[in-house]
């Protein structure tokens, strides 16, 4: 081309957002995050990624034990790291678990409530006690984490909040005969379009990451392993999904590069809500 074709432009795809390349944007330097359920499976992963990405990481976990050993993990790699053990369906294990973060770290960026249970049990026979427990969990568990690290972010101006919700929330995969995980959550995507679109203007993003069927332990239960085999039919992918396969999702989420997202519901599947 010719020179006057060819003028250099100031603008901010050309220079970067803040001189920022793309990859810089998804840095998450001098971050304050935590990760409920972080002591295995996808919540382990979500830590080590936003480790990686330069976050401090309070890895959160009903089973100590296992928050511990992952906290060893990322302190191993150099990563800043606490583990503290909480139950997130307990109001003042939340408020202990964000006071603890708040003194050591002086703030909280990222907020991934991540922890959930799936009990399985024919529609007909799920007991009250087996939809309460699961929605303890899985919904108010995280309106409670919401609200309590919603808090402190309002309060700074900033904040992500990334809720693990699942695509049972929106398709009712092959018969798992898992009705009250299926509903609590459908209600952890509203709770995050609400939220998502309720702070947006004081600086708090909410949105959540619908994993499709995840190789962890939650899926290999004895009520569970008869599925694994028709679950895969149904995979255009052709597989279940490794937790690695989610860990960009949520460097993303939490970074400023998706800042005009919120209440988003992204889905990772391999194409099974798709079929
Ligand atoms: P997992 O069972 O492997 O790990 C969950 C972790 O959460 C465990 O370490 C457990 O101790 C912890 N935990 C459970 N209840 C808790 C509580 N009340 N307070 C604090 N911690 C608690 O599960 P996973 O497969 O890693 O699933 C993580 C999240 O992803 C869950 O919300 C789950 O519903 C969701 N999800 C999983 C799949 C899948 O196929 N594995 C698919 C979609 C969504």
């Amino acid at each position: 081309c010719s020179l006057a074709q060819c003028t250099i432009t100031d603008d901010d795809v050309f220079r970067g957002v803040k001189g920022l390349s793309i990859l810089d944007r998804m840095r998450l330097d001098e971050k304050v995050a935590y990760v409920t359920g972080g002591g295995q499976g996808i919540g382990r992963a979500f830590a080590h990624a936003l480790g990686e990405a330069g976050a401090k990481v309070a890895v959160v976990d009903l089973d100590q034990a296992r928050a511990e050993a992952v906290a060893q993990e990322l302190f191993i790699k150099g990563i800043s790291a606490i583990s503290i053990s909480a139950d997130i369906s307990k109001p003042a294990d939340v408020q202990r678990m964000i006071d603890t973060i708040v003194s050591k770290w002086g703030a909280i960026h990222i907020a991934c409530n991540n922890a959930g249970i799936n009990l399985n049990s024919a529609s007909e026979e799920t007991t009250l006690e087996e939809w309460d427990q699961t929605f303890d969990v899985n919904l108010r568990g995280t309106f409670i984490c919401c609200q309590a690290a919603g808090r402190v972010m309002l309060r700074q101006g900033y904040g992500k909040i990334i809720n693990t919700a699942s695509m049972a929330s929106l398709i009712v995969p092959h018969p798992q005969k898992q009705l009250s995980y299926n509903t609590s959550k459908a209600g952890v995507v509203k709770l995050t379009q609400t939220l998502g679109t309720e702070w947006i203007d004081r600086g708090v993003r909410v949105n959540c990451i619908s994993p499709g069927i995840v190789d962890t332990p939650l899926i290999h239960s004895e009520d569970l392993k008869p599925l694994l085999r028709r679950w895969l039919s149904d995979i255009p992918a052709g597989r279940l999904a490794q937790v690695t396969d989610l860990q960009a999702a949520v460097v993303y989420l939490a970074s400023d590069a998706s800042d005009y997202m919120t209440g988003h519901n992204l889905v990772i599947e391999g194409g099974q809500s798709l079929w």
